[in-house]
């Protein structure tokens, strides 16, 4: 399946929300609501985007950043068009699922993921982001050149792909970067310094231990020259 290489955000009739209508570089639109997502049928999202372009009008527009493979310790932006993605441990189911939900927050699609890492097609987006809840988030710990490798850091907090604007709320956030929102807000939710938590909310409850697991892991280090 072809990856998509920009995105257009299309308010969804009910008004509740938006949907992504997405572009390959063949021309080829999808979309992400059920509709096309189940039946791969022509649905009213696409056609307003298609009408918007033809009648002149640039659709917000947000273009999906490219990944390229670094030495680095977990997904991190490079600029506004790129990321840097490490290196997945063979093996490592838990590290994958790290560098997976980190590029769907990071707005790739998850249809690119899949076809980028070659995802068995019964395992879904939720399932990732579950199996991150459950045994945390993988990344590579500090590099210690003499040991020729690497240990793996266990974590519990996120990070958001960019800052919050002072006072803005998570769904301002959600709308300003079109990061996925039920991922933004479980990143808000855990940041490393909490910004607000409503009162209900006990992290104490819901947080597993903080104490990180760390395992070590081969890895060929790039010495800087
Ligand atoms: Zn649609």
């Amino acid at each position: 399946m072809s990856q998509w290489i920009q995105s257009f955000e299309v308010p969804s009739s009910s008004g509740r929300g938006t949907y992504r209508v997405s572009q390959d570089r063949n021309g080829q639109f999808g979309c992400s609501c059920p509709h096309w997502k189940y039946r791969h049928q022509p649905c009213k999202h696409i056609e307003t985007i298609k009408n918007q372009v033809r009648a002149g009008h640039a659709p917000i527009l947000h273009d999906i950043p490219t990944c390229i493979p670094a030495n680095v310790r977990s997904v991190q932006r490079r600029d506004a068009e790129s990321l840097l993605v490490p290196l997945i441990p063979l093996n490592h189911p838990q590290f994958l699922a790290t560098v997976v939900v980190d590029l769907l927050l990071h707005g790739i699609p998850f249809q690119n993921i899949r076809s980028q890492y070659h995802l068995p097609a019964k395992t879904g987006r939720q399932d990732y982001v579950d199996q991150v809840l459950r045994h945390g988030r993988h990344t590579y710990g500090p590099l210690d050149p003499s040991r020729q490798d690497c240990a793996i850091d266990v974590s519990y907090t996120w990070q958001l792909p960019v800052p919050l604007l002072p006072g803005e709320t998570i769904e301002d956030y959600h709308y300003r970067t079109s990061y996925p929102l039920d991922l933004v807000t479980l990143a808000y939710t855990r940041l490393p310094t909490a910004p607000t938590v409503s009162p209900t909310y006990s992290a104490s409850k819901i947080d597993p231990p903080m104490t990180p697991a760390r395992k070590s892991w081969k890895r060929r280090i790039i010495l800087a020259p």
